[in-house]
């Protein structure tokens, strides 16, 4: 602990202390947490790193926090080698990130945990954020476990099982009239006027450093190496650049060979603006109005779509936007051969990972990484379609009358 230093403005590099703030006072960029990685390089090693607690904490010094963390039980999470998804889709070397395993089933938990534990340093006694449902569930349960008051906002819209998965930890829930992008609008007026924690909003700083720890386990899990190509799904960018960030951060503290990684950022395509930039060669992420069943990452106007944007071009990667029926042939794909049951973000990924792969921007020979962040069950309606169940009478005659030909 103790080797963060500064916010620093992401754009002109301005700094500012270690303080709640989202933005630059002079560019209005985001400003980031930076560290001392000189004196941390002389400190940590693999040895340090690899005898540390079996959750994202292991990585304590990366994380910006000063106190004991608030931790609802964020273990690491498995890589699971996807080798019948490899061989469907073109690859020897395919792994799976499954995010879904986390206390509230997304990734989130891990941003969220880092975001709470820095809204206690501050001596808030109330945090608060804008979601699309994932955010919400896990900022109350750490908020239950914080003994804090939590105010979520989510988009009237979300699907049922989201709200239930936010509201069984008691926060005030507020449901808005809007999109997610309207809501999020609001929280950055209401922060202007209550002293909250806000945690996409004040605290996102500190919230971003949270998201690194997918990259540091995915490179620990690999036996300390970082992948050739890593796919991950983008809703307000911040994620795909925190990973990026994490694989860099490794390597700068000389954990890791130089990141050679090719990062590809996967959207849906009722909400691609960082793919729609991607493809038109620009680097303005024009704002659309979002129209997807994938409401998990319909941001239409994503914060950190810039960076994003920056970090698939730098790093020679690219960009796919899944349609929905693509995104739910992608959700029944990894279900049906790794036995996992993500939400529609993930079909996202595995349908971008399949059109990748088919169109020679991924190698067969590249070892991949495939990120699932957010688990099915809570938005199933998707798919209900698979339940064609065979009803029958509890008698050996009905069931064979019934299945026929097919045993
Ligand atoms: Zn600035």
């Amino acid at each position: 602990m103790g080797y963060a230093t500064a916010l620093r403005c992401r754009k002109c590099g301005r700094e500012y202390p270690l303080e709640p703030r989202n933005l630059c006072d002079f560019c209005f960029s985001p400003v980031e947490v930076t560290y001392d990685y000189q004196s941390m390089a002389k400190a940590i090693s693999r040895k340090k790193v690899a005898e540390g607690p079996l959750s994202m904490w292991r990585y304590s010094d990366l994380l910006s926090v000063e106190s004991e963390a608030v931790d609802i039980g964020t273990s690491l999470t498995p890589l699971v080698k996807a080798d019948r998804l490899g061989r469907e889709l073109g690859l020897d070397e395919l792994y799976i990130k499954n995010d879904c395993l986390n206390p509230t089933y997304s990734f989130k938990d891990r941003p969220v945990s880092v975001a709470v534990t820095k809204a206690r340093e501050f001596g808030f006694d109330t945090i608060a954020c804008a979601s699309t449902g994932n955010l919400a569930a896990s900022v109350a349960a750490h908020a239950a476990k914080a003994n804090m008051k939590a105010y979520v906002f989510v988009p009237a819209s979300v699907e049922p099982g989201k709200l239930v998965g936010a509201a069984i930890y008691n926060p005030v829930l507020v449901t808005v009239d809007g999109s997610y992008d309207d809501v999020n609008r609001l929280c950055n007026k209401l922060v202007e006027r209550y002293n909250w924690g806000f945690i996409n909003v004040n605290l996102r700083p500190y919230y971003a450093e949270g998201s690194k720890t997918l990259a540091y386990e995915v490179v620990e899990q690999l036996g300390w190496r970082a992948p050739d190509c890593a796919v991950s799904p983008a809703a307000s960018g911040l994620s795909f650049t925190q990973i990026w960030k994490g694989l860099n951060e490794f390597a700068m503290l000389g954990l890791i060979e130089p990141v050679s990684t090719h990062m590809y950022v996967t959207q849906a395509a009722g909400s691609s603006p960082i793919v729609n930039a991607f493809e038109a060669g620009t680097v303005h992420v024009n704002p659309v109005e979002p129209d997807t069943i994938a409401k998990s990452i319909a941001i239409g106007n994503p914060a950190d779509g810039y960076y994003a944007l920056r970090v698939a071009r730098q790093s020679g990667g690219g960009a796919w936007a899944a349609t929905d029926k693509e995104l739910i042939e992608g959700m029944k794909l990894l279900a049906q051969t790794e036995g996992i049951f993500s939400e529609a973000a993930g079909g996202v990924v595995i349908a971008g990972l399949k059109n990748l792969v088919a169109s020679g921007a991924i190698k067969r020979n590249q070892l991949t990484v495939a990120f699932i962040t957010g688990a099915g069950p809570r938005t199933q309606e998707i798919v209900s379609d698979v339940v064609q169940p065979l009803a029958i009478q509890p008698t050996l005659e009905s069931f064979e009358e019934v299945l026929g030909e097919r045993v």
